[in-house]
C-alpha cells in the first residue's frame, strides 16, 4: 500500500528500478528487493509540494515518451525494452534529455542505496557504528578479517559524542511553541542562521544590543541526521534538494535549511580568503576597508571561536591518504584541511550533519552563544519581506511554516530599529525583490564556483566512507583557477559519478569499497548569472551561465585528477566527461582528456559555493551594497551573507563569510 504514489505510478517506478537495477543470477540486491518503489513514495511523501509534483512530473514524462514510442506502458514492458529506451535518454545528443535522465537516475539510487540490505552487501555498513569506523579500519590494516573486527567493535563501548547536543534553552523557539500569530520588537532583527547570520547577530547581542534571529528551517537533532542521503537532504535543504540552475548549464546547486544553515551540512573547510581576491575587491569594485591587513583580527577572532584547527591525522583514512600520495606523485603538494570541529571521527558524515557533535555547527557553537548573550532564535519562521517606510527599513514580516511540508500557519511581525539580512545568496536578495527594492544590481552578478567530481577504483579496499569528509586539498593551482580535494557524501549520491545503469552500474558499485573519490572547482571568474523573484512563481528563478574559460579549468582540473588517480594506484578511473570514454584504464588514457575539444554540456558540474548577488561596491549602479554592508539607498538594512562577495573569494567561502559578519556586526552594534 502506497502512501503518495498512486497504484498505476507505482507500477511505472517499480519497472523503471527493474530496468535500472536488474535481477541477477549472482550479484547485487535487484530493485524489487532493494524495495525501491517504497523507498520512492517514501521520499515523494516528505518532498516538499512543488518538488512532489515535479518527481511525479518525472514518471509522467517518461511513461508518455515510452508509450508514444511503443504503444504500451512501461509498467507492462520488458525489462530490457526499458533500458534500451532508458539508454536513448542517457545517450541523447540533446543536453536537457541526458540531464533528465540524470535527475532520474539519481533518486534511483538514492531508493536502491535506501536499502539496508544493498549497504551491507556493498560494503557501506561494514563498520557496526558507521559513525566511528577509523578503530575499524585499524583492526583490517593490522591483517584482522572485515567480520571479525566488526565482532571486536561491537564489544567495545560506545565512541564518545564529545559536544552537547542543544536541548532547549530558553530563548530558542520552535514550531510547536506558536500558538498564534508572532508581534515582537526589538533593536536589531537579523534573517538567517547560517555563517553571515549567527556571528552578526552574536557580536550584536554581546555589545548589548536586543537581537532577533529568525530561522526559515527548523532545529536539526541527531535523529533528524540519518545516514540516509536522499532523505537528509530532502528534509534539510531548500527545494528538497532539488535546487538547479538554468541557462547554458543545468547544475545542482545545494542551500541548507536547517538552523545554523549552511555549517550543518558542510565538510567544515576553514580557509581565508586570498589577498589577490580581496585586493581586486578592491581595485574592480571599490570596496574600502576590507585588505587582509583589516580583516585579520576577525579572522583570528573568529578561528579562535569556531574551533578552527587542522585535520587529525587519526582520522584521514585511504580516501584522504591516496589523495595526498597522488599529488605527490604527479608534482603536487596536499596539504591536511583546517576544519570547525572538536573531536571528529572520521565518519565522512559532514555533508548530512555531523551525527558525533564534533563538528562545530552553528546549531553547537554560535546559536547557544547567542542565547546566552540575551538574543531570542525564532525557528520554522520564514521572513517574506522587509517592512519599508520612508525609505528605511522598520523590520520584517513573514510567516510560521512547518518544518516539512513548508505550509503557513500563523503571521509574523518583528518591528527593529535595523534589519540583517542573511538568507544566503538565493533567498538575500528575492527578500529584497519581494519588499519593492528593484535596483538592477539587486540579484545580479550571481558567482559560484563550478565544480566536478572524479571516482578512481583501486585493488584494495579504501572504505571511501571513512575518513575525515573532507581531510586533504591542494593549493597549489589556486593560482590558475583551480582547487583540489578529497570528497565523501554519501554513497548515493557519489555513485552518480559511475557510469550507466543496469548490470554494469550494478558491477561498479559491486567494487564500491574500492573506490575513492576526490573532487575539483574553479575559480568561477568567467561564468555568472541572476537570481529574480518572478511574481506568482513558487521558487525563484537562478540562472547562470559557464564560461569557456571555467569550461578549460574544469577540463584541465578533471585531467589532473585522473592523473593523481592512476599515480596512486587506482586501475580505473571515471572522469564522467560526456562524449569521451566513461572509464580510463591507464594513464596514457588521460591525454586525450587534457586536450579534447569539448563543450559546456559535457562536464557535469555543480556548486555548493555561490555568492555575489547583493555585491559590494562603490557605486550604487553596479552593485546592491557597500563596504559595510549597508544597502545603498535604504536606511537601516544591512546584508552580512556571501552574497557580500562582488567575485569569488577564491577559496572556500565560510571563513571569509564569518569574518565580514563579525566586522560588520560590531559596526552595527556601534550605530544602533
Ligand atoms: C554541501 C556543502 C558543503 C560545503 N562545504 C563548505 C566548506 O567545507 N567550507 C566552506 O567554506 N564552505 C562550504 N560550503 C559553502 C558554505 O556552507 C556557504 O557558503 C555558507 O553556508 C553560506 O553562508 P550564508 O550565511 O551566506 O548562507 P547560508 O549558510 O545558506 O544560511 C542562510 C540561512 O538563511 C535561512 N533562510 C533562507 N531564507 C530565509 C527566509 N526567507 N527567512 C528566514 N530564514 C531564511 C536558510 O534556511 C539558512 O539557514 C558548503 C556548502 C554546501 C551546501
Ligand atoms: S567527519 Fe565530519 S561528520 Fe564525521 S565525525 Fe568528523 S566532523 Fe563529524
Amino acid at each position: 500500500m502506497m502512501g503518495v504514489l498512486t497504484a498505476p505510478e507505482a507500477r511505472i517506478a517499480r519497472a523503471i528500478g527493474q530496468a535500472m537495477f536488474p535481477r541477477e543470477a549472482r550479484g547485487l540486491p535487484d530493485g524489487h528487493d532493494a524495495h525501491v518503489v517504497d523507498y520512492l513514495d517514501k521520499l515523494l511523501a516528505l518532498a516538499l509540494p512543488f518538488e512532489r509534483t515535479q518527481l511525479r512530473g518525472l514518471f509522467q514524462l517518461f511513461e508518455r515518451s515510452f508509450m508514444a514510442l511503443h504503444r504500451q506502458s512501461l509498467a507492462d514492458a520488458d525489462a530490457d525494452v526499458i533500458a534500451e529506451f532508458l539508454r536513448g535518454w542517457e545517450e541523447s545528443p540533446t543536453y536537457s534529455r541526458r540531464m533528465i535522465f540524470e535527475g532520474l537516475r539519481s533518486i534511483y539510487l538514492m531508493a536502491w542505496f535506501g536499502s539496508d540490505r544493498v549497504n551491507a552487501e556493498v560494503g557501506v555498513t561494514a563498520a557496526p557504528d558507521p559513525d566511528a569506523p577509523m578503530e575499524f579500519l585499524r583492526r583490517v590494516a593490522a591483517g584482522v578479517d572485515e567480520v571479525r573486527a566488526a565482532e571486536e567493535i561491537r564489544a567495545l563501548p560506545a565512541p564518545p559524542r564529545p559536544n552537547r547536543f542543544m536541548g532547549r534553552p530558553e530563548g530558542l523557539f520552535e514550531y510547536g511553541d506558536y500558538r498564534g500569530d508572532i508581534r515582537d520588537n526589538c533593536d536589531v532583527v537579523v534573517v538567517g542562521s547560517g555563517p553571515g547570520g549567527v556571528i552578526a547577530a552574536l557580536e550584536m547581542a554581546r555589545a548589548g544590543r536586543r537581537v532577533i534571529l529568525v530561522e526559515a528551517g527548523p532545529v536539526a537533532r541527531r535523529a533528524d541526521l540519518s545516514r540516509d542521503g536522499g532523505m537528509t537532504m530532502t528534509r534539510l535543504l531548500w527545494d528538497s534538494g532539488m535546487r538547479t540552475t538554468r541557462g547554458n548549464i543545468i547544475a545542482p546547486t545545494m542551500q541548507a535549511r536547517v538552523l545554523g544553515g549552511g555549517t550543518v551540512i558542510n565538510s567544515a573547510i576553514c580557509l581565508r580568503a586570498t589577498d589577490a581576491a580581496l585586493e581586486s575587491w578592491a581595485e574592480d569594485h571599490g570596496v574600502e576597508g576590507l585588505l587582509g591587513a583589516d580583516l585579520a583580527p576577525h579572522f583570528d577572532a573568529v578561528e579562535a571561536f569556531m574551533g578552527v584547527r587542522v585535520v587529525e591525522d587519526a582520522v584521514l583514512g585511504p580516501r584522504n591518504r591516496l589523495f595526498a600520495e597522488g599529488a605527490a606523485a604527479v608534482g603536487l603538494q596536499a596539504t591536511p584541511i583546517l576544519r570547525n570541529e572538536q573531536g571528529c571521527l572520521g565518519s565522512g558524515g559532514c555533508l548530512y550533519g555531523c551525527r558525533n557533535g564534533a563538528k562545530l555547527s552553528h546549531d553547537r557553537r554560535g546559536v547557544p552563544e547567542l542565547i546566552e548573550a540575551g538574543g531570542r532564535v525564532y525557528t520554522s519562521v520564514q521572513c517574506d519581506r522587509v517592512i519599508l517606510r520612508d525609505g528605511r527599513a522598520a523590520g520584517i514580516e513573514g510567516f510560521v511554516v512547518h518544518p516539512s511540508t513548508g505550509q503557513r500557519s500563523h503571521t509574523v511581525r518583528i518591528l527593529a530599529r535595523a534589519v540583517v539580512l542573511a538568507a544566503g545568496v538565493i533567498a538575500t536578495p528575492t527578500i529584497c525583490q519581494r519588499s519593492g527594492l528593484t535596483r538592477p544590481a539587486i540579484g545580479a552578478n550571481l558567482r559560484m564556483h563550478p565544480g566536478t567530481v572524479v571516482a578512481g577504483d583501486f585493488p584494495e579496499p579504501v572504505h571511501p566512507w571513512s575518513g575525515a569528509t573532507q581531510g586533504m586539498h591542494v593549493l597549489d593551482l589556486l593560482p590558475y583557477g583551480i582547487k583540489l580535494e578529497a570528497l565523501w557524501a554519501d554513497p548515493a549520491l557519489m555513485a552518480f559519478r559511475m557510469p550507466g545503469f543496469g548490470r554494469p552500474l550494478k558491477r561498479a558499485l559491486a567494487r564500491y569499497r574500492h573506490i575513492a573519490t576526490w573532487d575539483a572547482w574553479v575559480s568561477g571568474d568567467d561564468s555568472g548569472g541572476h537570481v529574480r523573484q518572478r511574481r506568482g512563481a513558487a521558487r525563484p528563478s537562478i540562472h547562470y551561465d559557464l564560461g569557456m574559460a571555467d569550461l578549460r579549468r574544469l577540463q584541465q582540473a578533471t585531467a589532473t585528477l585522473c592523473e593523481m588517480f592512476f599515480a596512486a594506484g587506482a586501475t580505473k578511473v571515471y572522469p564522467g566527461i560526456h562524449g569521451l570514454p566513461p572509464t580510463l584504464r591507464g594513464p596514457d588514457e588521460v591525454a586525450t582528456l587534457r586536450t579534447a575539444r569539448i563543450d559546456v554540456h559535457a562536464v557535469p558540474s555543480g556548486s555548493n559555493h555561490i555568492f555575489g548577488t547583493m555585491a559590494m561596491g562603490a557605486d550604487p549602479d553596479r552593485s546592491a551594497t557597500a563596504s559595510d554592508g549597508s544597502v545603498h539607498g535604504v536606511d537601516d538594512l544591512y546584508v552580512t551573507d556571501a552574497s557580500l562577495f562582488p567575485s569569488t573569494p577564491g577559496v572556500n567561502p565560510m571563513l571569509t563569510i564569518w569574518a565580514l559578519a563579525h566586522k560588520i556586526g560590531r559596526e552595527i552594534a556601534r550605530r544602533y
